[in-house]
């Protein structure tokens, strides 16, 4: 049996026989053909360029009903290479002028076409290698006759690894007998694991060497919520692992009954349990598993998404959309994260040395300031359409949030001068990622409407681990006692000062530390939609005195294991049946 770690997807268990998806390296040989063969060679690129486009708009049709109209969107750009005529063009040149067999063309063009985004020095372009290689081999796979989609022939459910999913496949997954997945790659905001999230399998990616660790047929079991897999389990880990799968399943039905109740405590606290969402169409889902309103909108998938940022008009629908989803409840929209995690790792992106300690986010922001204002003028022009606070992330220092709100007032000023109307008493908020900001937390509740605690990333700045990086993810550890500390006195400093506070990294839903967070004050958690149900169960079954002795014992221990073990069995007493 053989443990291995990444990073996780979506939660969840698997269990299931290993199928291993070849890297679908097309290797295309030279060939030519003779002058008479041109006229057949033209055509079938054509007939290729043609069935694509129709497969990918019923590929598209597909995902519109299945995913919502953002998981669609990602497609639109594949068809839009494919109706340039520019780039068609040039591949039929090259049949016209060397003779060349049309794949031979296709493959050629399309290859010198992925060269130029490796060449782009913009790091937000580097995800359109993966797509374009998508393009190459669906054209390929027209032109050549053969059927490569091994995974719509799968005739019994399996577990998927592989070295990475293009889009396309990703977005197939939901057709196919496939029951969680596991990748070499591991890029977790890429279109592939934004996809994989919302196919709703357990997915763990990031593993660095899965596919040459397992082989066809080996036993597996995915076990997304601890992101993590197990090759070849023993006897018992497998019954161990069975039964969690069941109570996962028997877990999530009772769960969704819990849907329409209050989050409050046993004695009667109220609670907030807000959504963390990626895709506007996801303020909905948030509300349908009960939640109280968006905590977390980030936004800078609307930017992934496409290969140009996206316009006012863009951003403003899709704020709209996302406050509309919000049906009324409040909705915290993040200004664009991007840089760091929030690209792919591939080569182009090595320009910066330590990328998380780069050029990213709110600093990011303010030295593309034309952008920036572009955002919160959509953001304020959508505030005047429901409950929208403003929040700016991984700010570090005073002068950063001030030069922040200035621009803001800035993008305030332009609204003004042309007349349209924006919601000017807008809170204003800071992520709190930061150990300097976790020191000056009292210095800032004097300036901010609200704090929202990012453990994810005040978790790799405290601990100096890359939280990214499959080789340290061990280190990588909310039960560490000095993030308990740190978020003790934050959420203690917020409360005196009568500042709100929200929790919204990946600690804030998970099971574990609801206990601890609710015992040292907090009062608003926000989470994956998915996870509401769950931490709602465990607050209604816990008083505020209890949980105040919980955070009380689990602040005095010195090393994380003593603090998981601890939150593990206490947890366990009120939740026996779930997977913690
Ligand atoms: C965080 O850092 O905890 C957070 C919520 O933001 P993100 O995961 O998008 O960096
Ligand atoms: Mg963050």
């Amino acid at each position: 049996m053989e443990i291995l770690r990444g990073i996780s997807v979506s939660p969840g268990i698997a269990i299931g026989e290993a199928v291993i998806l070849e890297a679908e390296d097309y290797r295309i040989p030279y060939r030519t053909v003779a002058q008479d063969e041109i006229a057949r060679e033209l055509s079938l690129l054509q007939t290729a360029v043609d069935d694509s486009i129709a497969e990918l708009e019923r590929q598209e049709d597909w995902l519109n009903d299945h995913m919502g109209r953002d998981a669609a969107e990602v497609f639109d750009w594949h068809i839009g290479v494919l109706r340039d005529v520019r780039l068609i063009g040039n591949i039929k040149s090259l049949i016209e002028e060397k003779h060349t067999a049309a794949a031979y063309a296709t493959s050629t063009v399309m290859r010198n076409y992925q060269r130029r985004f490796m060449q782009m020095s913009d790091p937000l372009l580097v995800e359109r290698i993966r797509d374009v290689q998508d393009i190459e081999r669906r054209l390929l796979r027209h032109i050549l006759g053969e059927s490569r989609e091994d995974l719509a022939h799968l005739t019994k459910p399996a577990i998927l690894v592989a070295h990475d999913l293009t889009p396309t496949q990703t977005a197939r997954l939901p057709e196919t007998q496939v029951l969680g997945v596991a990748l070499d790659a591991g890029a977790a905001t890429s279109h592939t694991a934004i996809l994989l999230r919302s196919s709703g399998r357990p997915g763990v990616i990031g593993l660095g060497d899965v596919t040459t660790r397992v082989s066809g047929g080996d036993l597996l079991i995915i076990d997304g919520s601890n992101q993590l897999i197990i090759v070849n389990p023993t006897g018992p880990t497998l019954e161990e692992y069975k039964a969690k799968e069941a109570a996962y399943g028997r877990l999530t039905a009772e769960l969704n009954e819990l849907i329409s109740l209050p989050s409050d405590t046993r004695d009667g606290e109220k609670v907030q349990l807000l959504s963390n969402i990626e895709f506007p169409h996801e303020a909905r889902v948030g509300v349908e598993k009960g939640g109280d309103g968006v905590g977390l909108y980030r936004t800078e998938f609307l930017f992934l998404r496409q290969a140009d940022a996206p316009t006012e008009e863009e951003q403003y629908e899709s704020y709209v959309e996302a406050i509309r989803g919000a049906d009324g409840r409040p909705v915290t929209i993040r200004t664009f994260d991007l840089g760091a995690d929030k690209h792919t790792q591939q080569k182009s992106y090595e320009q910066e040395r330590n990328p998380m300690l780069g050029l990213r986010s709110i600093r990011y922001s303010l030295q593309n300031l034309d952008m920036f204002k572009i955002q919160l003028r959509a953001i304020l022009r959508a505030s005047q359409h429901g409950r929208v606070k403003l929040m700016f992330p991984l700010i570090t220092s005073l002068m950063e949030f001030r030069q922040a709100k200035l621009t803001l007032h800035d993008a305030m000023e332009d609204l003004e001068e042309i007349g349209t109307p924006f919601s000017r008493d807008i809170a204003v908020g800071m992520m709190l990622e930061t150990p300097a900001a976790v020191i000056q937390v009292r210095e800032f509740c004097r300036e901010v409407d609200f704090v929202s605690i990012g453990t994810n990333d005040l978790l790799q700045y405290m601990l100096a681990v890359d939280r990214g990086n499959e080789r340290v993810s061990q280190f990588y550890n909310a039960s560490h006692p000095a993030l308990l500390r740190a978020l003790r006195d934050v959420i203690r400093a917020c409360s005196q000062a009568e500042v709100e506070c929200t929790l919204c990294g990946e600690t804030g839903g998970q099971p574990l530390y609801t206990l601890f967070l609710l015992g040292v004050g907090l009062r608003r958690f926000s989470m994956a939609p998915a996870n509401i149900p769950e931490i709602k169960k465990l607050i209604r079954l816990v008083s505020v005195a209890k949980a105040q002795r919980v955070a009380r014992r689990a602040l005095s221990f010195e090393t994380e294991r003593q603090v998981t073990n601890y939150l593990r069995d206490e947890t366990r007493k009120l939740l026996p049946e779930d997977p913690i």
